[in-house]
């Protein structure tokens, strides 16, 4: 599709009166604090507005206390005609899951993103690949739009801000003045933050040991430089929540013979989701792409099919 400025997404929500605004599966607080506050901003126009994902079924219990959680809608109500579909923080068309057919119904579609990836699958494409976060476009746009950000809307922007940014560990001095001007609205950074990214059930601990215990480091696997990677299988997994999950690649990326971490999620038979990080000198979102996903130059993933021995061989063939 066509890229779109600032005032022209605007004028595609003012003209739209039934929204439906669509997150990533699997949410971060990016992609759903994005959409919660799109949310929030359509309903106090006025517009019959729903907010959605593919899977789980549920909202992450990190994520219960974003505001707007009362327009999160399941998969089987969301509506099939609207005058315009949203996407926000969705790469390619592939993250939005079985939700991806709403994009037919709808007269126009929106992609607001920060990936550098981006397919730009919309009819009108709104990327800004040097922002930090999607929650930093949805600020920009809602600075066009005149809608004044609140403390529920600051709320919903902070999560995806602090997450994106690895908890203000990279991005730029305007990451800190977009944050300044949220937490001026009241809210409790600290809290946000604890809640969603420091809070793990006690359960998160064994996982973790079983994981790690098995972390593998090859030397000068990434043009004389170090891989690192672990698996996470469902059995270690299975009574936990994503956000544990989630939370592994973290851990391994600190790895200091280790220039790309690489965490194998089992989700099905031979069947992983992959989280690829990188610290400065390798494009993880080139070998994501390689292999079906995207992501950023530092911060990407992908789905791989096969044993534990393949989905390693087929990374590291992507990497020499
Ligand atoms: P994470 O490891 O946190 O799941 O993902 C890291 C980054 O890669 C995120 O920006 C995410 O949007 C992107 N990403 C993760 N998995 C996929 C995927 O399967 N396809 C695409 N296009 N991007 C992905
Ligand atoms: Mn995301
Ligand atoms: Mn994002």
């Amino acid at each position: 599709g066509a890229p779109v400025d600032l005032p022209g997404a605007v004028a595609l929500l003012d003209a739209a009166s039934t929204v439906t605004v669509l997150c990533h599966v699997q949410p971060d607080a990016d992609t759903l604090g994005s959409g919660l506050a799109l949310g929030l901003a359509l309903e106090r126009r006025g517009v019959a507005v729903q907010v959605a994902f593919a899977a789980p079924a549920a909202v992450p219990e990190s994520m219960r206390s974003l505001p707007g959680g009362h327009l999160v809608t399941p998969v089987e109500s969301v509506r099939r005609e609207v005058d315009l579909v949203v996407s926000v923080d969705c790469g390619t068309v592939g993250r939005l899951g079985t939700l991806r057919d709403r994009l037919a119904g709808a007269t126009r579609t929106l992609v607001i993103d920060h990936h550098v990836s981006n397919t730009r699958f919309g009819t009108d494409n709104l990327i800004d690949p040097e922002a930090e976060a999607t929650a930093v476009v949805l600020t920009d746009l809602f600075d066009e739009w005149g809608v004044a950000v609140d403390a529920d809307l600051a709320h919903c922007l902070y999560a995806g801000l602090v997450t994106d940014t690895g908890s203000f560990r990279w991005g730029r001095p305007a990451s800190h003045r977009i944050a300044e001007r949220l937490l001026a609205t009241g809210i409790d950074g600290a809290a946000i933050t604890r809640e969603l990214l420091d809070t793990h059930p006690f359960g998160w601990l064994p996982m973790l040991s079983s994981v790690l215990a098995s972390a593998t480091l090859v030397p000068d696997a990434v043009h004389g430089r170090g891989l690192v990677y672990a698996f996470v299988r469902r059995a270690d997994s299975a009574h936990l929540g994503s956000e544990e999950v989630e939370s592994v690649i973290d851990i391994v990326r600190t790895t200091a013979e280790a220039e790309v971490a690489a965490v194998f999620k089992e989700v099905g038979h031979e069947t992983w989701t992959v989280s690829l990080r990188s610290k400065t000198a390798v494009d993880v979102a080139a070998a994501a792409t390689d292999l079906g996903g995207g992501g950023h130059a530092f911060a990407a993933g992908y789905t791989a099919h096969g044993t534990p021995d393949s989905v390693v061989a087929a990374l590291r063939g992507v990497l020499e």
